[in-house]
């Protein structure tokens, strides 16, 4: 018998967009048999959300006490950028993530808008997508790539495998293998079987989250788990910052 537990590497509090605190987050995933994280989002451009240094300042003072302990950051705010080796080094991990795209115009297509800009398709936007990916793997202190498969809204409902071309999956993958980045397997936002395959192929690390905001979606690893286990992923490869490391040495 194992005594390995599943990890939530990414969930919400109270502290910025979910519904239970702290503490709740992680008793809620205990009560599944998983290992929870507290990793709340810090960007100025997510509506409840940690917003400055001192925020941050707080946040990891009230989190001081939990095993596991993250923040989510946008690739494309600045408060990521604003915050101090110290800072970063409170946290076990790091999440980045794709919530906004620029395009060629120089304006930033958000994940949560309605509509793609007149005039843009979804081939085209796809490239800009992917080239945001590989600027945010280049960039980002962080050891998680969030939803890797998070796209706005309108091509949510087209079939990936059509609208990830293979040739854009590659540059997503190998863009995490170089920097060392896990590819996390979301409950909220689904991958496509062949991506993360793809991601295995690589040796590119997979991470489990559940990218939970209440009671019902923190902790809840199932689907996540069935996949890694079905593509020959063993429990223990699953990152887990106090087994593989991080980035920071
Ligand atoms: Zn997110
Ligand atoms: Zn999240």
């Amino acid at each position: 018998m194992s005594s390995w537990q599943p990890l939530d590497c990414h969930a919400h509090s109270t502290c910025s967009d979910g519904v239970l605190s702290p503490d709740e987050v992680i008793a809620t995933a205990a009560a599944r048999g998983v290992r929870g994280t507290v990793s709340d989002h810090a960007s100025r451009d997510v509506r409840y959300s940690l917003k400055s240094v001192a925020d941050v300042e707080e946040y990891e003072s009230l989190i001081a006490h939990l095993p596991y302990r993250s923040m989510e950051f946008c690739s494309h705010d600045s408060l990521w950028r604003d915050l101090s080796d110290r800072h970063l080094d409170r946290l076990t991990h790091r999440i980045g993530s794709l919530h906004a795209v620029t395009v060629a115009d120089g304006s930033l297509v958000r994940m949560f808008q309605k509509e793609l800009p007149t005039g843009l398709g979804p081939s085209a936007y796809m490239a800009f997508h992917v080239a945001a990916v590989e600027a945010l793997a280049d960039v980002m202190p962080i050891e998680i790539f969030a939803h890797p498969t998070l796209l706005p809204y309108t091509l949510r409902d087209l079939p990936p495998e059509d609208l990830w071309d293979e040739a854009h999956e590659e540059r997503l993958v190998l863009a995490l293998k170089r920097n060392d980045i896990a590819f996390e397997v979301s409950n909220r936002y689904r991958a496509h079987t062949r991506l993360v395959e793809r991601a295995v192929s690589h040796g590119v690390r997979l991470s489990l989250g559940s990218d939970g905001h209440s009671r019902d979606q923190v902790g809840n690893l199932e689907w996540p788990l069935a996949l890694t286990r079905s593509l020959g992923v063993t429990d223990d490869a699953l990152y887990d910052p106090a087994v593989h490391g991080t980035r920071r040495g």
